[in-house]
């Protein structure tokens, strides 16, 4: 069962946040957490960003927020800084992609002639790894619907999970949690094996993976919407919802002995 936030104990070497619904209040990031995203990095306690958003969105926020790395398109795409340039992570060969775009986009196609009305989603032209089909964004189909374009795609040899809006797919073998690894070892002088001195925070469904991979886990406190189908429980619970709750996460981190 989850304990409450004042329970985790650090030090905290870095913190790993999703982004929307819990970086995000309403869809937006409110200036009071941006702060506090600020002074928790000048304080020397490093943020990466985790989303399955696109690497266009990814190269942006690196350029723009106070974060030492973005992980993109569910572990696709990892952009990290090199002195003043930005550098990126791939979850498979980068050789390998062209390949990989032309079988996704050939099973796209297919889906779209077998479910009428699927679409891929409009972010997918900003998209390196990764392709959307479109649902419930600027689609409406039903859930059922949704399911077959899953069963579909991993039909054909991809992964494929449903979120709110998207069914997400792309080559196997990556996860959010993989290039959460990669980034300890490569950036932070970390054992990718011992997760025990980093925290991980999330509000939903597709932050299962994270819950389970990282022993300081943390769910913002909208993430009970989901409770009952959550596979795996965060750690700790924080008190508030959505951006509140990254920054009582992030007032406690401060409030603990330095790494
Ligand atoms: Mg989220």
């Amino acid at each position: 069962m989850s304990r409450p936030l004042s329970e985790l104990r650090g030090p905290v070497r870095a913190l790993f946040s999703d982004v929307d619904g819990t970086m995000t209040t309403g869809e937006r990031i409110e200036a009071a957490t941006y702060e506090a995203l600020e002074q928790l990095s000048a304080s020397g306690t490093p943020v990466i960003m985790v989303t399955g958003r696109p690497a266009g969105w990814g190269q942006a926020f690196l350029k723009i927020l106070p974060v030492l790395a973005v992980v993109t398109e569910n572990g696709g795409v990892t952009f990290v800084r090199e002195g003043r340039r930005q550098h990126k992570l791939y979850g498979v060969p980068q050789a390998r992609l062209p390949e990989w775009r032309r079988r996704m986009n050939e099973a796209a196609v297919d889906v779209m002639m077998k479910v009428p009305g699927a679409r891929l989603s409009s972010d997918s032209k900003y998209r390196e790894v990764d392709l959307a089909i479109d649902w419930n964004e600027e689609v409406t189909l039903g859930a059922d619907d949704a399911e077959i374009v899953v069963s579909l795609l991993r039909k054909a040899g991809f992964t494929a999970v449903r979120s709110s809006v998207h069914v997400n797919f792309g080559p196997p073998h990556f996860d959010k949690l993989s290039a959460c690894m990669t980034v300890v070892q490569k950036l932070l002088g970390g054992d990718p094996a011992d997760l025990s001195s980093y925290v991980f925070v999330g509000d939903a469904l597709n932050d299962a993976p994270m819950f389970r991979g990282f022993p300081s886990s943390v769910g913002v406190a909208n993430i009970r919407t989901w409770w009952d189908e959550l596979t795996d429980k965060p750690a700790y619970l924080t008190e508030r919802p959505e951006g509140a709750g990254l920054r009582e996460l992030i007032a406690h981190v401060m409030s603990l002995p330095r790494a």
